[in-house]
């Protein structure tokens, strides 16, 4: 899995801080530009703690994602708070086996070549129907989830701490959840602020939504 922070809001920090400011204030938005870094911390400090987070809306980031699997994006592009790109079943033809393997299944040498030999069943079944003709977005219908894709997703701050908190969670499953942490330690390099506590709601609110008691950060 490769994840890169590929482009967001010039100044991602400042924006919010000086909208957040704006709200509170009879100063023209134009002019709230001056803010100290000081002042910046302050506000964003006290909007994310009382959370007044549509302010942090104004910054987006967009976030290159490639070889995960299909059942990753599947669980990603139900945050429909953000904007996605995703690389063509229909378009584009892919008849080398390319598929992700979960570890549990990795681990054991049995259960890794059953996997393995299921893989090169599937994708020859694929590239048999593309010889008979058959269209490419028909023929990906024999498809698994463990199939690998390309994704581009745009988030504002606020949609991103929402994903952060259902998806950093240990109950999130491990490729979605391996995503989220690295989307956030990119995330923190450039908005290290508005990001700062962000993570599983265990963390941000002390509750485990899932009340998962076995869970090893099951709040005290
Ligand atoms: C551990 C886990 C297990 C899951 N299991 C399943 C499952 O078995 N089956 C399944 O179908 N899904 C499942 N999901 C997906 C989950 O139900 C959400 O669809 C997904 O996490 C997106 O979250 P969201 O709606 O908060 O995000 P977004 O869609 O980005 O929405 C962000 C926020 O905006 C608000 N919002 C957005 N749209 C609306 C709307 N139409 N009306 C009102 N408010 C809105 C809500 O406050 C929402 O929290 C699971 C998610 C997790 C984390």
């Amino acid at each position: 899995m490769n994840v890169k922070l590929i482009g967001y809001t010039s100044n991602p920090e400042k924006l919010p801080a000086m909208a957040a400011t704006l709200t509170h204030s009879k100063i023209k938005p134009e002019n709230l530009n001056k803010l100290s870094e000081k002042e910046q911390s302050a506000v964003l400090e006290q909007v994310i703690k009382l959370r007044h987070t549509s302010v942090i809306e104004h910054a987006s980031f967009t976030f290159a994602i490639s070889d995960v699997s299909r059942s990753l994006t599947h669980q990603l592009v139900r945050h429909r708070i953000a904007s996605f790109s995703q690389q063509s079943q229909r378009y584009v033809n892919l008849n080398e086996p390319n598929y992700v393997v979960p570890p549990s299944i990795s681990k054991n040498k049995k259960t890794k070549k059953a996997y393995d030999d299921t893989m090169e069943t599937i994708w020859n079944h694929y590239n048999t129907l593309l010889e008979m003709k058959i269209p490419a977005e028909d023929a990906r219908y024999v498809l698994p989830n463990a199939t690998q894709t390309n994704i581009m997703v745009t988030m504002n701050a606020r949609s991103l701490l929402n994903f952060f908190e259902l998806r950093c969670c240990l109950h999130a499953q491990w490729e979605i959840r391996m995503l989220a942490n690295k989307m956030l330690r990119e995330a923190k390099k450039v908005a290290p602020r508005i990001f700062q506590h962000a993570g599983p709601s265990c963390q941000t609110k002390r509750i485990c939504l899932e009340k998962k008691k076995d869970c090893p950060l099951y709040p005290k």
